[in-house]
């Protein structure tokens, strides 16, 4: 990667070129960016901001690429650092295409998610293709720019076993892990991603593409949480990650998903033991299973958590979740409280950049600065919106009016 590129990210992290480099050499930060694209890249792991990330795509039902590129844009206007392009509807490497040349930020993938769609092409059934399709379609989008990919190769034949042996209340929820299931015991044969994980790492070698070790079985219910399955598949994933170490491939892990406020502190604990600090990257977490359609406040809760614990990188969820594909408001709802809980968890871990923003806010409230405290709010445009609503007079709002307390307490305070 680009000195250059990494001086800029290192000024925005307010960090030492010297000590990014010494991270990244450590496996404790990685740069997501494919050596193909003509982007500055973003760092994700220890002691940065934390970063986060919004899923858009297409489904079989819901296909259009238009309306994709909306949701792109309404995810960068809103301030995420990576989109990650999910799609399962319509032509799948045009609309990669598309959205890699259009998006100004990383982009993610789920390669396995084209399987079914490659097989159908050729009149087969998912189930049906072999070992070299998988690491075909995993080639695919590294040629075409993808910067970072979620790759379920933690699901191997004895996680498998223990999984079968739990009872869990919503088995596997993770869609590329239900696929990574269903193809193994059709085949009676060994994950392909577990069994040629060397190959895929000479892949992401050769076009510095940054895996993201996928948490196929994270838990679906807070009920499953921090279960034998999802531990054991964290133990290979552990494995995993130095074999990637190893090779000098750039690696981070995925984790849960739904588990109660409670288990969030031992879930990044044991990410970090196990997996040598490797970034962690978690979906949600969700801390609770009713939220619908306000998981995006239930993960905002539980990101937050997991940020200042140790998580580097949180997943987005928006009002949609559990119920259906996102609209462009959802996309840019569920970044705007994401972002929100990272900054939260960045104030307490004491990152400087978020603390001098909460103070220049609290100074503009102070002097009843409306003007400067909209700017600098999280989101501008609906602040705005809610101050002018019933706007009156304009040295404070319509809250309390004449009995505006801080107005008071600026005469009450003055010094005699
Ligand atoms: S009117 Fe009340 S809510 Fe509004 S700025 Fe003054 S103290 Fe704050």
């Amino acid at each position: 990667m680009k000195n250059n590129n990494l001086k800029i990210i290192a000024e925005k992290e307010g960090i030492s070129l010297k000590e990014l480099k010494e991270r990244i050499k450590r496996g404790e930060v990685v740069i997501l960016k494919n050596k193909r694209r003509e982007i500055i890249g973003c760092a994700v792991g220890k002691s940065l901001t934390t970063k986060v990330n919004a899923n858009i795509g297409t489904s079989p039902e819901i296909c259009d690429i238009e309306n994709e590129l909306k949701k792109l844009r309404a995810a960068e206007e809103a301030g995420a650092d990576t989109i990650m392009d999910l799609s399962t509807g319509g032509d799948l490497d045009e609309i990669r295409k598309i959205l890699i040349s259009e998006a100004k930020i990383p982009i993610g993938s789920v390669p396995i998610y084209q399987l079914p769609y490659e097989a159908k092409k050729n009149n087969k059934s998912f189930v049906e293709l072999k070992e070299k399709d998988f690491l075909k379609v995993i080639e695919k989008h590294f040629i075409d720019g993808i910067d970072f990919a979620t790759i379920h190769c933690g699901i191997n034949k004895k996680v498998l076993k223990i999984l079968y042996k739990k009872k869990r209340i919503c088995g596997i929820v993770s869609r590329g892990g239900s696929l990574v299931v269903e193809w193994m015991k059709y085949n009676n044969k060994e994950n392909p991603l577990y069994e040629y994980f060397d190959d895929i790492l000479a892949m992401a070698k050769e076009y510095d593409v940054c895996l993201s070790l996928g948490d196929g079985l994270r838990p679906g219910s807070i009920l499953d949480a921090t279960d034998e399955p999802q531990i054991f598949e964290l133990l290979v994933l552990g494995e995993l990650q130095e074999r990637a170490r190893e090779k000098g491939v750039k690696v981070m892990i995925e984790g849960p998903g739904h588990i109660p406020l409670n288990h969030i502190y031992v879930n990044i604990l044991l990410e970090k033991i196990i997996c040598n600090n490797a970034p962690f990257y978690v979906l949600g977490p969700l801390v609770s299973d009713i939220g619908l359609p306000y998981d995006h406040f239930v993960a905002g809760i539980g990101g937050a958590l997991a940020a200042y614990y140790g998580a580097d990188f949180l997943c987005y969820v928006t009002p949609s979740e559990h119920l259906g594909l996102p609209t462009v408001e959802d996309v840019r709802e569920g970044v705007i409280i994401a972002k929100l809980a990272a900054h939260i968890a960045d104030i307490a871990k004491g990152i400087k950049k978020a603390v001098e923003i909460d103070k220049e806010l609290s100074l503009a409230r102070a002097r009843l600065d409306f003007e400067k405290m909209i700017n600098l709010a999280i989101n501008p445009q609906k602040a705005k919106e809610i101050y002018e609503r019933y706007r009156i007079k304009k040295e404070y709002c319509t809250m309390c009016g004449e009995f505006c307390a801080l107005k008071k307490s600026k005469e009450l305070l003055k010094k005699e």
